[in-house]
């Protein structure tokens, strides 16, 4: 049975059908995505999650046996909850030059260009591999990739270069910041509102704590600026996203949970932010809180741990995408990607995907055809290159 063929907007629009949205299952788009490049005869890996409600999945096109290139996307959205959208967010609607819908410039226009070429990749004979790794969960802290890392090994022979498709307008991306999210839960006492004197309100502790990280921001901001860096803004920051607690006005509040991390320009120490943090609830914080109530306290748990991508002047992935795209520039970004944890494990990487990160994350989420054309021009000239080499 011949495969199925797709251009790079049907293939754009059928990923994007699939609400593969963080929390929610995303093996529907994998079981398309391996029965397509079985109709093509190529086989494909999955590396599933501990639940085996999602998966990676890992395929190569070309010779087993020498190093590969792996264009790498990550298969999960945001969610579109309470966002205003015109359209169907899950239904790619083409309207003055782009295509709207969730996914399109983060990311799936990525990879659906390149699995719109795979029949142009098997017409001809490959010398160098490719290979499509498509992951699950970095919305939500770079979860699954690492899983399909540790096997890489296993799966064939270690590839030489990744490309992670990520928003950068197609430019070459050779840094990013790396990320660490942690979740702080503070359990004080209740009492009525009346009697402060009695309880331990978890609510103005998690204040206190949250304004301390704001010093540090500041201080980072201010005193630890690396213009140099190229990155936008050009130091470390530290941020808290979200804070609950509390059950009623006239009730000192036991429970109080708030969510913080920050993100590392490569080079940076950021242990020492989480050592000052550890430093302040001990010797500011707790002490105060257990003057009152001894079994009060205040416990962080690690979210989510994303290195950055170091740069690496002149690796074999930045000299590749540079001649890919046409361009002697390399740039930083702010966001984390998979990258950092595809170059911890030695392979050069860089990130170059169609799409600006501004539209990311967004209700009517959009990307410019003129940029899934760029992409393909992209591949396509990578097609050439490994033909030749
Ligand atoms: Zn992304």
């Amino acid at each position: 049975m011949p495969g199925q063929r797709y251009t790079p907007v049907e293939m754009i629009t059928k990923l994007v059908s699939f609400d593969t949205t963080s929390r929610d299952s995303n093996l529907p788009l994998i079981d398309f995505v391996a029965d397509y490049l079985k109709g093509h005869g190529i086989a494909s890996h999955r590396i599933p999650d501990e639940t085996g409600k999602k998966a990676n999945l890992y395929a190569t096109i070309g010779p087993k046996d020498v190093p590969g290139i792996v264009l790498s996307g990550h298969t999960d959205v945001v969610p579109v909850d309470g966002q205003p959208w015109l359209t169907d967010p899950f239904k790619v609607v083409e309207k003055d030059g782009r295509l709207y819908g969730r996914g399109t410039t983060d990311m799936k226009s990525f990879s659906a260009v390149g699995l719109s070429l795979v029949p142009e990749f098997l017409k001809q004979p490959l010398k160098t591999p490719i290979h499509f790794a498509l992951s699950y969960d970095e919305e939500v802290g770079c979860l699954g990739a690492p899983r399909m890392i540790a096997q890489l090994g296993k799966l064939g022979v270690m590839p030489k270069i990744v490309i992670v498709g990520e928003p950068t307008d197609m430019t070459v991306v050779n840094a990013h910041k790396g990320v660490r999210s942690f979740r702080t839960v503070l359990t004080g006492l209740e009492q009525h509102s009346s009697a402060v004197h009695l309880g331990v309100n978890a609510v103005m502790y998690a204040a206190e704590i949250v304004h301390f990280l704001g010093q540090l921001a500041e201080e980072w901001r201010t005193m630890r600026s690396r213009p140099e860096s190229g990155f936008e803004p050009p130091y470390t920051t530290i941020h808290v996203g979200t804070i609950q607690g509390g059950t009623a006005q006239n009730i000192i509040p036991r429970h109080c949970v708030f969510t913080w991390e920050y993100r590392l320009i490569p080079g940076d120490d950021g242990e020492q932010i989480k050592r000052r943090f550890d430093e302040f609830v001990a010797g500011t914080i707790l002490p105060k809180m257990r003057a009152v109530w001894p079994e009060a306290n205040v416990e962080t748990a690690v979210r989510a741990a994303v290195p950055g991508l170091k740069p690496e002047d002149g690796s074999s992935a930045e000299a590749l995408c540079k001649a890919l795209a046409r361009t002697n520039e390399v740039g930083v970004v702010s966001y984390g990607t998979e990258a950092g944890q595809f170059q911890e494990v030695g392979i050069s990487t860089v990130v170059c995907g169609p799409g600006n990160i501004r539209e990311a994350h967004k209700p009517n989420e959009y990307i410019e055809l003129a940029q899934v054309k760029q992409c393909e021009a992209f591949l396509r000239r990578l097609l050439t290159e490994v033909c030749a080499a």
